[in-house]
């Protein structure tokens, strides 16, 4: 049987279903990943969905996934155009007989999937959900009845024993020939000396999940730090990994859980926890909302403010507002594609309330910037910030000058990027 292993939001060989049950059941494979056209195409938001720091993370992500696949014998293809018509070519081409793929919650990615099931309803299907920590036939209600609060989502999940993650399979199946041009990943070198140490690929992903768990135990004192501004140590830093699937999350809590039986759990690596659910939530309220997500009135189908100051939206996202508080944030994530959790709600608060912009031209900027951006958390935050989305309180205002007395009293994280 031949095989063809579809990667997207998956660039690893550990803790992949999908990959290790094709590639046990196929006498041949052919792996491959689609850059997508559209990633620079320039939406009705004034951004594109793919800046350059994420595309970097990607193409190192990608060589690392290429270095990984050599070792075993196999070259990755790598193409850019439109994903289903490229995976369908290739399917046809090479011959194929079976497809791996994961499935993910965001909605060009299910449309893709669907469209090529539909086009091949005789091949053999492998598709094994990894980007979640729970399966959906885990899950203690149906998509349909999630519910529309966090707190209750996280009640009834917490639970739920997730699965131990797989490791790297010992061997794969022997390589199909093929003779289509590879494409070169471009992309820029790393900006300067203010950029984090964002490395994207699976080695990378690991490495930092060892050194935020076991060789420094950060991960202990996790609650007491995951609210500060700048530097690698106050979070786990894991997120631009998890987005791009260079780490599962079931690798994650794997990892977690056997650091609390060493080292002892506490308030902090269950807050770890805690915030994995919030992750966990997001992608589920995509599955059960779909574009609705994306939407101006969001998933609570209220009335916002329907605004856009292009001046202000331009002062907002350039860093050239009269905050420079807000500032300092903006122009961190210009510059390195990262901006912490606090910093995010503190930005995304002052575009909405004091800004009076759409909530979604902020949305569609952290898309374009993040280097560890994730349709799901990105969208569903942006919406739960605006209070269109899954917060019961409604919208959220943060008092722009109290925050900065509290987290940044000596202007020190301003003065680093507003020099
Ligand atoms: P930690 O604090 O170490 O948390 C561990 C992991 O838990 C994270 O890696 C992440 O996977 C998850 N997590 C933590 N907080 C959240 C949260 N509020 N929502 C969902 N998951 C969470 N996160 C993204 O991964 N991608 C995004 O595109 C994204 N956009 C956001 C936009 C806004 C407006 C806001 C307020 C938050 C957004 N977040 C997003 C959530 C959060 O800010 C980041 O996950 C976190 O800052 C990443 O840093 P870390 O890995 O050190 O997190």
């Amino acid at each position: 049987m031949r095989g063809l292993f579809w990667f997207r939001n998956d660039l690893r060989l550990h803790d992949n279903p999908a990959l290790w049950h094709l590639a046990n059941q196929c006498d041949e494979l052919v792996c491959v990943y689609v850059i997508d056209q559209n990633w620079q195409a320039w939406t009705k938001f004034q951004s594109k969905p793919l800046g350059s720091i994420r595309w970097r993370f990607i193409c190192e992500s990608l060589r690392d996934l290429q270095a990984s696949l050599a070792a075993k014998g196999h070259t990755l293809l790598i193409q850019s155009g439109m994903p289903d018509k490229l995976i369908a070519e290739w399917v046809d081409q090479l011959n194929i007989d079976a497809i791996g793929i994961t499935p993910l919650p965001g909605v060009y990615e299910k449309k893709h999937l669907s469209v090529l099931q539909k086009r091949f309803p005789n091949k053999r299907w492998f598709i094994e959900e990894s980007f979640t920590l729970l399966r959906q036939d885990q899950l203690p209600f149906t998509v349909a009845n999630l519910p529309d609060n966090f707190t209750e989502f996280r009640k009834a999940v917490e639970h739920i024993p997730t699965p131990h993650s797989l490791v790297v399979p010992s061997r794969l199946p022997e390589q199909i020939p093929f003779d289509f041009a590879a494409e070169t990943l471009d992309c820029e070198p790393a900006l300067d000396a203010l950029m984090l140490p964002f490395k994207g690929g699976e080695k990378a992903g690991l490495q930092q999940l060892q050194y935020y768990f076991e060789a420094t135990g950060l991960v202990s004192n996790y609650k007491n730090t995951r609210n500060g501004l700048d530097g690698w140590d106050f979070s786990s830093k894991l997120s631009p990994w998890l987005a791009q699937g260079c780490i599962s999350p079931c690798k994650v809590l794997t990892e977690l859980r056997s650091y609390e039986r060493q080292a002892g759990a506490n308030e902090s690596t269950y807050w770890l926890y805690f915030e994995l659910l919030w992750r966990e939530y997001f992608q589920w309220l995509l599955v059960k909302y779909g574009s609705k997500l994306f939407q101006l009135r969001g998933t609570r189908n209220v009335n916002p403010l329907l605004t856009f100051y292009t001046e202000a939206f331009m002062a907002w996202k350039n860093g050239n507002t009269e905050s420079d508080f807000v500032n300092a944030f903006m122009r961190q994530l210009k510059m390195t594609g990262w901006m912490s959790n606090r910093g995010r709600q503190i930005v995304a608060s002052y575009l909405v309330n004091e800004l009076g912009v759409d909530w979604r031209f902020g949305a569609a900027w952290f898309e374009e910037q993040l280097i560890d951006y994730d349709p799901a958390s990105n969208w569903g935050n942006w919406q739960y910030l605006a209070g269109v989305g899954s917060d019961p309180r409604g919208k959220r205002q943060f008092n722009i000058s109290k925050q900065q007395q509290q987290y940044d009293p000596d202007g020190l994280f301003i003065n680093q990027y507003l020099q």
